[in-house]
């Protein structure tokens, strides 16, 4: 209490700063000035007196007791010593400090953090046990053969040497399509705790390594919480969307992560809030992303990227029966015997109301079906009570003999006996559950006017100067229309739809390639002179509001304008894809299993493809293929002769390689 006594009595003289060497000063002048040793009697009067002045200045002991609850939540915390002295000597601090103290909740939430972080808990480590992690695995995922084959790998290498130095893992793909669940089920084979950290958008170095405490409303940065929110210091942790993460100004995030992910540096992985190393070692760490590219190169160089590219709608039907369905039920508090969402159903939601890679949308369509069941249900549940205690009502006073009702103390004569009351024998209990049959009209009802219908290629492309093209988006592949018009103008190009810079080069690109070669392509218009004599060209991609850039729109873009000046439309069945040069020949593009897939999604049965993407049609599904008509094409020529109906007359003889 002395030492108590002696520093609150220099905070009062000096309620500034308080460091170490204060304290050591002070401790020797406290040595000087000790007079004999104070009797028992003395220190006792002091300690009253103490209490005394206490009492008076309204403080008692609570803030005393605290600080030694969390002392002694400090000890048992297991820091290593370098950390233990670091935090007593921040204890030390806090104790000089008076609770109304600026400073004194910072380092007391600092304190709070150093006791809560789970230096030495970690979860049970098991043997991995392959078998049951391959049945976790296949109860909990539809499909994805290679990647659980991947992940069962991966497990046999941690088993064999469980401080393996191996690749992160990183799951790559759409939104919806199992990367998040299915680090889950590494957790739960590994038998080890599930912790998620979102990095999308996190663009400040600070949000992965913290703040230095200096800074006013500091905090430790979103690794360094995860850690304490888990509890243990081996936890599988999800790096959710880990491409999403950018530098600009205030820092590098991705440099912050390639420390965590590095195997030399993480073991002292050093958050600037928390200010002494913390070992993240035994973290195992997955990785999440939407798009390779956007990647920086280094840390893609840390992981094993293992791509989902999104299910097709067979997949879907299977994922929705086998998994989401049950599920979301479950989640409702209602079975099949409340509701009845048959295959033919489950199809029609799949073509008519979702447009997606993965399967989070269908999971919230079954969910809306699910919820209209539940009230239903609850419905049903209470009007049937009201019958039964209406029943047991008059059943009551039946069995009272009395023939007459009373209402708010009146004897009413009433006939009560007759209709449809068992005197006798039990009441008719809850009627068993009608279920929900859904079909397509409760569909219509609870999901609302169909989203999508098969015809959407056909009517647009309708009229000439419109093309089918498939690009490449965050949410996996997609149908783009590419609109064109002319109109009456003094030959200028606008362009619409919220274009990037290399988009709106491949617009030029492909007006300057029509209009080089509009007599050789015999275009009608071109008679009169040149193309755009007079005339404006407008070409649109919508949807205007979703930005687009990329150079595979070219094709696209040569065929809508051809189309546009041939006043021919092209054809509704078939999709495009590819960079064209200025010279005529078509470039591969990335992405192409999804934007396959998307074209299938959409009902297209024929997809136009550089010729130099042949070896990307490998990745793509069997079924999936064998549904399709693929071309391939070297020149921009080919594909026009594919694009419209019976061939391109147009096309030079000398147009193929
Ligand atoms: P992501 O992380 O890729 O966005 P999620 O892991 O959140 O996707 O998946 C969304 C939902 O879809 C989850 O409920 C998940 O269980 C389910 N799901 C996705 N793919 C499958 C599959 N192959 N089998 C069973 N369920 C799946």
């Amino acid at each position: 209490m002395s030492t108590l006594l002696h520093s609150r009595s220099r905070s009062r003289r000096d309620p500034g700063e308080f460091d170490d060497a204060g304290e050591e000063e002070m401790a020797g002048l406290s040595a000087k000035s000790d007079g004999p040793p104070m009797s028992k009697t003395r220190r006792d009067i002091l300690h009253q007196q103490i209490r005394a002045i206490k009492d008076e200045l309204g403080e008692n002991d609570e803030d005393e007791d605290d600080v030694a609850s969390l002392e002694k939540k400090m000890q048992e915390a297991g820091m290593p010593p370098n950390v233990w002295k670091h935090a007593q000597r921040e204890l030390r601090r806090l104790r000089k400090m008076q609770p109304q103290q600026p400073g004194y909740g910072t380092s007391r939430t600092y304190l709070e953090l150093l006791a809560d972080l789970p230096w030495q808990i970690a979860s049970e480590e098991h043997e991995i046990d392959l078998v049951a992690a391959k049945e976790r695995l296949d109860s909990e995922h539809y499909g994805l053969s290679k990647v659980k084959k991947r992940i069962i790998e991966y497990l046999a290498v941690r088993k064999l040497k469980p401080d393996a130095r191996g690749p992160v893992l990183c799951f790559v793909g759409p939104p919806g399509v199992g990367k998040t669940s299915l680090a889950s089920s590494i957790a739960g084979a590994l038998n080890r705790r599930f912790i998620r950290i979102s990095l999308g958008g996190v663009k400040d170095e600070a949000d992965i390594r913290g703040h230095r405490r200096t800074y006013i409303g500091s905090m430790p940065g979103r690794l360094i919480d995860g850690i304490k929110r888990v509890g243990v210091n081996n936890p599988v942790m999800l790096l959710d969307e880990i491409d999403k993460t950018g530098a600009d100004v205030r820092g590098d995030p991705a440099s912050a992560l390639l420390e965590v992910l590095d195997p030399e540096q993480n073991k002292t992985f050093n958050d600037h809030y928390l200010n002494v190393p913390f070992d993240v070692s035994k973290v195992v760490f997955v990785a999440t992303a939407n798009r390779m590219q956007l990647m920086p190169a280094p840390l893609l160089d840390r992981m094993e990227v293992i791509e989902l590219p999104g299910y097709t709608s067979e997949e879907k039907l299977r994922i929705a029966m086998l998994h989401l369905i049950p599920r979301v039920l479950e989640q409702h508090g209602i079975t099949s015997e409340h509701i009845d969402i048959p295959e033919p159903t489950v199809e029609l939601i799949i073509q008519r109301y979702t447009r997606e890679a993965g399967v989070r949308n269908l999971s919230r369509h079954l969910a809306a079906l699910a919820r209209a069941a539940a009230v239903k249900v609850a419905e049903k549940d209470q009007s049937d009570r009201h019958t039964r205690e209406m029943q047991t009502e008059v059943t009551q006073m039946i069995d009272h003999g009395g023939g007459g009702l009373i209402v708010e103390g009146a004897e009413v004569d009433m006939e009560v006996e007759a209709i449809g009351v068992q005197r006798q024998g039990s009441l008719p209990l809850a009627i068993k559950p009608e279920p929900l049959v859904v079909d397509e009209a409760v569909l219509e009802i609870v999901l609302g006017p169909p989203k999508f219908d098969g015809r959407e290629a056909a009517e647009r492309v309708a009229t000439p100067g419109v093309a089918v093209g498939l690009v490449w988006t965050e949410v996996g592949g997609e149908v783009l229309f590419v609109e064109s018009t002319a109109m009456l103008g003094k030959g200028d190009l606008h362009l619409t739809g919220q274009l990037g810079d290399v988009i709106k080069e491949s617009a030029q690109i492909a007006l300057t390639w029509v209009r080089a070669r509009s007599a050789e392509l015999k275009l009608p218009v071109a008679e009169a002179g040149s193309l755009m004599k007079e005339r404006d060209i407008h070409i649109h991609f919508p949807a205007g509001a979703v930005p687009k850039d990329g150079p595979s729109a070219g094709v696209t873009l040569v065929t809508a304008l051809v189309s546009l000046f041939a006043k021919r439309s092209v054809r509704a069945d078939t999709a495009m894809t590819g960079e064209m040069t200025l010279r005529g020949l078509i470039l591969p593009v990335g992405g192409i299993k999804d934007k396959i897939l998307a074209a299938h999604r959409c009902g297209i049965r024929r997809v136009i493809l550089p010729e130099r993407n042949r070896k990307d049609l490998q990745e793509v599904p069997a079924p999936i293929l064998m549904n399709m008509e693929i071309i391939l094409a070297k020149r921009m020529e080919d594909v026009l002769h594919e694009a419209f109906e019976g061939g391109c007359p147009w096309k030079p003889a000398t147009s193929r390689l």
